[in-house]
């Protein structure tokens, strides 16, 4: 796969990178292998101070970062100045943060005295996405980089320029050499380098075929491996929901990235009760949506990130509608140029329909009618994903026991599921492994090591 820029919104290609060597890469291992020797003996204020001057940076350059998210993903432009502005919100809150969540612990053993201390391991290569190009990098890399590990980079062949503006961003900070490297090469070759002795751990966030092939790399070379993979989250929207609130937060929560989040509320599920209402409000809000150019302020839906991403997106609506199910909104491709998807709506669907199990990448919901709050947790429970899942109800105790029975990662009560620096990031079943944000992300890439004096 070639490493090029192309802009969704016309499907130009603007701009295209050789991969590195073999030799380039091999150098890349070394250089960030040689520089862990160095960086795991720095301090904590000094590792806190690269990361506090790349967010600087990043805040000063928001508006050239932000337009070269739209331009290589397509992301529309306020939501990328909102992601670079995240992004510089994680690095800060682990430079201020890093120190206390990585303190000794003492321990209180039957005999003698005993403390944890957490060690770097080494370098860590992190295989990254293009839909939050700086955020899922930031997540990853803010931590460890606090730890004393250092970083090697493989982002999504479809962001170099994004890719080559953070590793600029740390060469400014003045970070040294080694600390955080771009590994421009393609997927595949990602996961063959897994087994370089000098590479400790890996991570990675994208689609389930990747995150297996990573891992079992990982698993065959014994490394710690953590997976951020895809999503089919389900919204369940209860009898007692206030009505005009949700279907806001629905339509943020489902369209927010133009559709591609792996977080994003893919599965409305509506009691029989207010299912009428709910869909009448929610499809009347889609319907208007303005679908156009990511950089045009007005626009409130841009295009998916390639016309791939698009073709697969029509496909999946196209089977599933071929195995009954119905279009309430939308279902086709825009017409003229770039990668564009109407606003849609499937209902009628079932387990043998392609959309109940798949995950759809775009902006696509899939509406369920269910008799009562025991039905709706039935449908949630049922796919293969767990990451996130969010609850309407304005009885939040019941909410937070409707929390308890969902098998997810993570569950909101009365918002989309969102993220934060301080809150923990990711999933279970098959949406991956591991935890990122808040003080739990910072404790994966860690040798915690016990120290005991007698
Ligand atoms: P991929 O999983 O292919 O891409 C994500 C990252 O993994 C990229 O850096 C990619 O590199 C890399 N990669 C691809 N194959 C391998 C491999 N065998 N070993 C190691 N790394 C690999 O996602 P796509 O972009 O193809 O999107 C496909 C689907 O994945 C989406 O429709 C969505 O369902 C899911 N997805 C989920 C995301 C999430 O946030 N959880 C993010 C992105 C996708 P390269 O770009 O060079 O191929």
């Amino acid at each position: 796969m070639s490493i090029q820029t192309t802009n969704p919104a016309t499907n130009k290609v603007l701009k295209s990178f050789d991969e590195m060597t073999d030799k380039q890469v091999d150098d890349a291992i070394a250089q960030s292998s040689n520089s862990f020797q160095d960086w795991k003996k720095t301090s904590y204020p000094e590792r806190a101070a690269v990361l506090s001057k790349v967010a600087s940076l990043m805040r000063e350059n928001k508006a050239a970062l932000s337009t070269l998210i739209t331009l290589e993903m397509g992301k529309i432009l306020s939501q990328a100045e909102g992601e670079v502005e995240l992004s510089a919100d994680i690095l800060d809150y682990y430079a201020k943060n890093g120190e206390a969540f990585l303190a000794d612990k003492k321990l209180e053993p039957e005999y003698g005295e005993a403390i944890i201390r957490s060690s770097p391991i080494g370098v860590l290569l992190g295989v990254q996405p293009w839909n939050f190009p700086f955020y899922q990098v930031a997540r990853f890399v803010a931590p460890n980089i606090m730890v004393g590990n250092t970083i090697l980079l493989k982002h999504a062949s479809m962001v170099p320029q994004c890719a080559i503006a953070i590793e600029d961003l740390f060469k400014e900070a003045g970070a040294p050499i080694g600390l955080y490297t771009n590994l421009l090469i393609s997927g595949k070759r990602a996961s063959a380098i897994v087994s370089d002795k000098r590479i400790k751990g890996v991570s990675l966030t994208g689609s389930e075929a990747a995150g297996a092939s990573l891992a079992s790399e990982a698993g065959k070379n014994i490394k710690k491996s953590v997976l951020e993979l895809g999503g089919n989250d389900a919204l369940i929207v209860l009898a007692d929901a206030d009505i005009d609130k949700t279907v806001e937060w629905a339509v943020v929560g489902r369209m927010n990235n133009n559709g591609q989040s792996c977080i994003a509320s893919k599965r409305i599920i509506a009691v029989e009760a207010i299912a009428d209402e709910f869909i009448e409000k929610f499809t009347a809000k889609l319907a208007k949506l303005k679908v156009g150019d990511p950089m045009d302020p007005s626009t409130e839906l841009g295009p998916l990130s390639s016309e791939e991403a698009l073709l697969h997106l029509v496909d999946q609506v196209e089977r599933s509608v071929a195995a009954g199910a119905t279009v309430l909104l939308g279902g086709k491709r825009v017409d003229g140029p770039g990668a564009f998807m109407e606003p849609t709506i499937l209902t009628d669907l079932n387990p043998e329909i392609p959309a109940y199990h798949e995950e759809l990448f775009g902006p696509v919901s899939s509406f369920y009618r269910v008799k009562d709050e025991a039905a709706a947790i039935v449908l949630a429970n049922d796919s293969d994903f767990g990451l996130g899942g969010s609850i309407f109800t304005k009885d939040i105790e019941r909410g937070k026991q409707i929390a308890d029975q969902i098998d997810s990662g993570m569950i909101f009560i009365n918002h989309p599921t969102w993220t934060q620096a301080d809150l923990p990031f990711g999933g279970t079943k098959g949406s991956g492994y591991g935890r990122e944000l808040s003080e739990i992300g910072i404790h994966e890439f860690i040798n915690k090591k016990l120290i005991r004096v007698s």
